[in-house]
């Protein structure tokens, strides 16, 4: 059996929504895992920030064009007479339920229970347009099975127990379809796996029903090896290791929830990345194996900010490192990447949540200097460390100021830290000279 992923783009128009439903129809076995449509989370969180203000006008406001978005959607998608109802009953019934929440007392977990409505549509509206063509599909709801731990971890054992018994319930078909993204906290409330999770759903699942492979259906086809957004002449990579995959999507490639390849490189499933619109490309394979070598992607992370913290004493006398990193554990920041000189050491964080707290903390015992608006560029391979491309580094940067280097971490990634305002130049670039054989 297989699991095939589509996200936002892939179900957010009729030509798409048909696009799907050619791609899945094939008489073979398998859960199909659904984003919600395109912009419609984004909807559902500005409503969720507009209560949690007070502003009630604003989230109506942003539910009623929301809702005239799935009623043209629902008006042009369902024809069948008999279905259509049934369809605008039961997105009646979710707006219905988004004005109800709102009605409340704000709390995060209202906020959740909104945002976890736009998967809940999709799924809906997309099994039922299956019906209308003549295509068998079960829907399997994610909040019987999707469950969440204390540490906000998978929780492998309860998925794999109720997706089972959820699966056992259901009649005849080939094609299961279910929600991305939403699931349950350890309490039983309506959560999520952060934005952008319908991958990891995709993988958990994977994991859970041992699945032949896993898919990922996106608007790109596959991983590029760099930003297409800012570099023009990229190409997308046929292949690519667990541990690549997993820099290239932390560092900054949007096109993966960082996540996701976790579930699978455990179980040895591989992961296929492919474009909906583009179904023929091969797009981007991920398996245990590293094909190839040297460096054979680059990726920029935005939103960075470093923290340069000198020790009072001369040197970095013993326990200086373990107290700075005492202080952002305690305020659970993660550190993305680290450097040390004899008197000072230079870390990156990628979000400012506590940042007021961590520095007044730090500051009574170092001198700490802060730079925001910085970008990390993320070089990804094989034995990138060993490669000759590497040394020139450098030389292909040479007018571009790097504030700090990560190299040696892993044999599949070297980091550079630059000011975002010089990313998109370094992008470039290394493009010339790693990807068009540009001399350094
Ligand atoms: N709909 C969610 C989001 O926009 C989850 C996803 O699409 O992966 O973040
Ligand atoms: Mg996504």
């Amino acid at each position: 059996m297989r699991v095939l992923k589509f996200g936002g783009t892939s179900v957010g128009s009729i030509k798409n929504l048909i696009a799907v439903k050619q791609i899945i129809n094939d008489s073979q076995p398998k859960i199909v895992v659904l984003s919600a449509m395109s912009g419609t989370t984004n909807d559902l969180v500005a409503i969720t920030t507009a209560i949690k203000e007070g502003d009630q006008i604003k989230a109506a406001q942003v539910q009623s064009d929301l809702q005239s978005r799935y009623d043209l959607v629902i008006d042009q998608l369902i024809t069948n007479a008999k279905i259509k109802p049934q369809v605008i009953g039961y997105v009646d019934e979710i707006f219905a339920e988004i004005d109800r929440l709102s009605q409340e007392d704000f709390t995060s977990q209202i906020g959740e229970a909104i945002v976890a409505q736009g998967e809940l549509l999709s799924t809906y509206i997309f099994t039922h347009f299956l019906k209308q063509e003549g295509v068998n599909a079960t829907l399997l709801p994610a909040l019987e099975f999707m469950r969440i731990d204390k540490e906000h971890e998978p929780d492998q054992f309860y998925i794999r127990q109720n997706l089972k018994r959820v699966m056992a319930q259901s009649t005849a078909g080939d094609i299961y379809i279910t929600q991305g993204f939403i699931c349950r906290n350890y309490e039983g409330e309506i959560s999520n796996l952060q934005r952008g999770g319908s991958d990891y759903t995709a993988t958990i699942i994977g994991a859970a029903i041992q699945a032949q492979e896993v898919q990922i259906w996106t608007d790109i086809s596959g991983f590029h090896n760099n930003d297409p957004r800012f570099v023009s002449e990229t190409h997308s990579i046929e292949a690519l290791s667990y541990d690549e995959a997993a820099e290239l999507a932390y560092f900054g490639a949007k096109i993966l929830h960082p996540q996701t390849v976790e579930p699978l490189r455990t179980n040895n499933i591989p992961l296929r990345l492919k474009n909906t619109l583009a179904p023929q490309a091969v797009g981007t394979v991920i398996t245990h194996r590293s094909r190839g070598e040297g460096i054979k992607a680059v990726a920029a992370k935005d939103g960075i900010t470093a923290l340069k913290i000198k020790s009072s004493k001369m040197l970095l006398a013993h326990g200086f490192l373990s107290k700075v990193f005492e202080v952002f554990q305690r305020y659970e920041m993660a550190i993305d990447m680290i450097t040390t000189s004899e008197v000072a050491v230079s870390l990156t964080i990628d979000t400012i949540t506590h940042l007021e707290a961590v520095v007044r903390e730090l500051r009574q015992f170092a001198q700490v200097t802060i730079d925001h608006h910085q970008s990390i560029i993320c070089l990804v391979g094989n034995e990138v460390t060993q490669h000759p491309d590497t040394h020139h580094l450098f030389k292909i940067l040479k007018d571009i100021q790097v504030r700090m280097i990560s190299y040696g971490g892993s044999n599949h990634n070297i980091s550079l830290l630059v000011a975002t305002a010089d990313k998109k130049k370094s992008l470039e670039l290394l493009q010339e000279y790693l990807f068009h054989n540009v001399v350094a």
